[in-house]
């Protein structure tokens, strides 16, 4: 039994090495991503309920890489998270979704995820003046996404960032909405411009009356606060029915489209124009 134990542990040993190794090579890769021009931005049309129309796309974050594939960003946004690296592949995903926004006709919502280690960095807003300025972007057309592990750290800094990224016209809307710790008083912490309700609830939504009671007490709740709602992870065509029945506003998912290159949406009318 003994021995056992041992060879147990030295697997176990062995794993976490490798995880290490792994580790240590992302973060090695990432440090060359920007140089390389290997980082993508991947976009997802979100929908209005009541039209079907287009009105905005979420930027997501791809890494194209050479041996590894495409790289979603779960297997790598802890590391750039942890190193600091998110701070200038952050400011490399604004400059390259407005640059490409600015080329697309309609005016449409860009949507950008922002985590917190980028709320709090001191040269956030310039950056993202400099880069409206630059690409001649209308402010009201700018929403980042933050969740509630922004707020969670009670920072100044990223209060005072998110308070000054509001003053020059952009909206901030609170991602992932429910699935944390204490999301309802958060919403007093900032005014959000909008709730996206997170796709746990979105997926559930036709299995019970719970979970539909649960998503239309929240599109109420933001109606009462004047916040709007989108719902993310929208996958059937039950979900979308009942989502627009139980009060929210907008959606995305994949029933709509999946994530894709920019290049795909120079028309965003043919969205609009399947559902
Ligand atoms: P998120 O902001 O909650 O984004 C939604 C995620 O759900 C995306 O995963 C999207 O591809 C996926 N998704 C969209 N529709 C559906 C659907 O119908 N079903 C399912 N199952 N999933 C759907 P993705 O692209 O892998 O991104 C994961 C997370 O990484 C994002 O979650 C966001 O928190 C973060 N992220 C993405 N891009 C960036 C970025 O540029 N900067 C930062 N800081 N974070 C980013
Ligand atoms: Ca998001
Ligand atoms: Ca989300
Ligand atoms: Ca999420």
């Amino acid at each position: 039994a003994k021995r056992k134990g041992r060879d147990t542990l030295a697997l176990y040993d062995q794993a976490i090495d490798r995880a290490e190794r792994e580790r240590r090579e992302i973060e090695m890769d990432l440090r060359e991503v920007i140089a390389r021009g290997q980082l993508n931005l991947h976009y997802q049309p979100v929908i209005d309920l009541d039209s079907g129309a287009v009105v905005g796309y979420e930027a997501l974050l791809r890494w194209y890489h050479p041996r590894r594939g495409i790289i979603r960003p779960a297997d790598f946004l802890e590391v750039a998270e942890e190193t600091g690296l998110i701070v200038p592949i952050g400011e490399w995903s604004i400059r390259q979704a407005f640059a490409e926004t600015a080329k697309w006709a309609g005016d449409f919502r860009i949507a950008i995820n922002l985590s917190p280690t980028q709320v709090r960095s001191p040269h956030l807003v310039a950056i993202v003046a400099q880069a409206i300025h630059a690409h001649g972007i209308a402010p009201e057309r700018v929403e980042f996404e933050i969740t509630e592990h922004v707020l969670m750290q009670e920072s100044p800094l990223s209060m005072g960032n998110l308070q000054k990224l509001r003053q020059l016209g952009v909206r901030i809307a609170l991602d992932d909405f429910g699935i944390g710790y204490s999301s309802l008083s958060y919403l007093r912490r900032f005014p959000f411009d909008r709730i996206k309700i997170d796709k746990d609830f979105v997926e559930g939504v036709e299995d019970s009356a719970d979970n539909q009671a649960i998503v239309s007490s929240i599109t109420r709740l933001a109606d009462a606060l004047g916040m709007a709602t989108t719902a993310e992870g929208v996958e059937t065509r039950a979900q979308l029915d009942l989502l627009r029945k139980l009060g929210c506003q907008e959606a995305q998912g994949y029933l709509i489209c999946e994530p894709a290159p920019g290049e795909h949406f120079a028309t965003p009318a043919a969205i609009s124009a399947a559902m």
